[in-house]
C-alpha cells in the first residue's frame, strides 16, 4: 500500500509584530515584521509552518504581494498528493510568480516541515547532514557610534565571534561606528554592509581608511549597487578584501552571470530572494565554482531564521552565518531552536521537520 502524504489544507495570515528596536541600513529601516505565515495540514494530521518575509527596499516584495501569491496557490495546493516532494516542490514553483521570493520561501518551507516531519527526519538531514550545528554572526545596524559601542558590549557578552557591521552612508561615521565596536570587541571578525550605499570608489576610499587603522574585514558585502557588477569586482580587485554580493544575487541566473568572474568570491543566499529550491541550485553553483558562501536573511522570526539554519547545518559549507533577527524580537514566537549564546545555532534536538512549534502568544496574533 502506497503511504504518500496527502495536502489537506493551507492556511495563510499576516504577521505583524513590533521589534524592541528599529533595523536601520542605508537602503532604509524597519521597525517591524510584515511577513505572512502559512500552516499546511496533511491528511493524517502533520502540520507544517512557513514564513515569508518580503523587503519591499531590497526587491519590491511586499506584504499584500505575498500573501496574494499564496492565497492563489491554495486550490492547487488543497487535495494534492506528495509522492516525490523534490518535483512537486519544482513544479508549484513554476506557477508563481519568480519576483515572488517571500511567497516562494514560505510555501516550500511549509510543505518541507509537513514532509519531514511526517518522514520523521528533521530538514537539515533531508537537506545533506553534513552538521547539527551553525554559529551565527550579531548585527550591529546605522546607528550613532555611541549606540554602536553599547550594542558590541551587549554583541561582546553574549560571546559572539563574528560581528556584522552596517555601513554606506558617510564616511566619517561609518569609520567611527567601526572603531566603536572594536573598543568592545577588540577581536571579533568583521563583516561590513554597505547594502549598496557606496560607489566602486567610496568603498575603496573607507577600506584604505579601514588599512590604515590596521583594520582587515574577513566579508564586504554589496558595496555598491545592485547592477553596478564592475564596481564588485574592482572593489574585491583593488581592495584587497573578499566581497559578497548580495542584493546583486537575487536570482539563479543573476549569480550564474556574476560567477562569469572571478570577483566577487562571495555570495549571499537568503531564502526570500527566491525561495529553497531555486537557492539550492544557487548553493550547488556556488560549490561547484569554489566560491565563498554566506546564509542571510530579511526581517524574519525564527521560523525563517531556523530554516536557514537547518539548510546551511545540512549543506555544511557556509563560511558566514547571519541569522540573528530573533534578536530583535522582544517577545519568543516560536518554541525550538534559535539563536543562543555565541551566536549558536543548536539543531541536534530535532527531531523531525524544522523542530519549530507556535508560541500561545503567536496562536493569540494570527488567526490561520
Ligand atoms: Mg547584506
Amino acid at each position: 500500500m502506497r503511504d504518500f502524504p496527502v495536502l489537506s489544507q493551507v492556511s495563510i495570515a499576516r504577521l505583524n509584530e513590533p521589534l524592541n528596536e528599529p533595523f536601520p541600513i542605508s537602503s532604509g529601516s524597519q521597525s517591524a515584521t510584515s511577513n505572512v505565515l502559512v500552516r499546511v495540514r496533511l491528511k493524517d494530521g502533520t502540520v507544517g509552518y512557513g514564513e515569508g518575509a518580503p523587503s519591499t527596499t531590497f526587491n519590491g516584495d511586499s506584504q499584500d504581494l505575498t500573501y496574494l501569491a499564496l492565497s492563489e496557490q491554495i486550490s492547487f495546493l488543497e487535495g494534492k498528493e506528495i509522492a516525490d516532494v523534490g518535483a512537486f516542490l519544482k513544479k508549484l514553483d513554476s506557477r508563481m510568480p519568480p519576483e515572488r521570493g517571500a511567497a516562494r520561501a514560505a510555501i516550500q518551507m511549509a510543505i518541507l516541515d509537513a514532509w519531514t516531519r511526517f518522514k520523521k527526519i528533521p530538514l537539515r538531514s533531508f537537506l545533506g547532514d553534513a552538521k547539527k550545528s551553525v554559529f551565527s554572526d550579531v548585527t550591529v545596524t546605522l546607528i550613532s557610534p555611541e549606540k554602536s559601542r553599547l550594542a558590541a558590549r551587549k554583541i561582546a557578552r553574549l560571546g559572539v565571534q563574528t560581528i556584522k557591521i552596517k555601513v554606506g552612508c558617510d564616511l566619517d561615521e561609518d569609520e567611527k561606528r567601526v572603531l566603536a565596536v572594536l573598543v568592545e570587541a577588540p577581536k571579533a571578525r568583521l563583516i561590513i554592509d554597505a547594502n549598496q550605499g557606496y560607489s566602486a570608489k567610496k568603498a575603496l576610499d573607507f577600506l584604505m581608511r579601514l588599512k590604515k587603522r590596521g583594520i582587515l574585514p574577513a566579508l564586504f558585502e554589496q558595496p555598491v549597487k545592485r547592477e553596478d557588477l564592475d564596481g564588485l569586482f574592482d572593489v574585491e580587485k583593488y581592495g584587497g578584501v573578499s566581497v559578497c554580493a548580495d542584493e546583486s544575487a537575487y536570482s539563479f541566473k543573476a549569480v550564474q552571470n556574476l560567477f562569469r568572474r572571478p570577483f566577487p568570491s562571495a555570495v549571499n543566499i537568503k531564502l526570500m530572494k527566491c525561495g529553497i529550491i531555486e537557492n539550492i541550485k544557487i548553493a550547488d553553483l556556488a560549490r561547484k565554482k569554489g566560491k565563498i558562501l554566506m546564509i542571510g536573511g530579511n526581517i524574519e522570526t525564527a521560523l525563517a531564521m531556523t530554516t536557514s539554519a537547518h539548510f546551511a547545518c545540512g549543506r555544511g559549507d557556509f563560511s558566514f552565518v547571519d541569522l540573528d533577527t530573533p534578536l530583535w524580537f522582544s517577545q519568543k514566537l516560536w518554541k525550538g531552536p534559535s539563536i543562543g549564546r555565541k551566536g549558536l545555532y543548536d539543531l541536534s534536538k530535532v527531531q523531525s521537520g524544522l523542530g519549530m512549534e507556535p508560541m500561545p502568544r503567536l496562536k493569540k496574533l494570527v488567526h490561520f
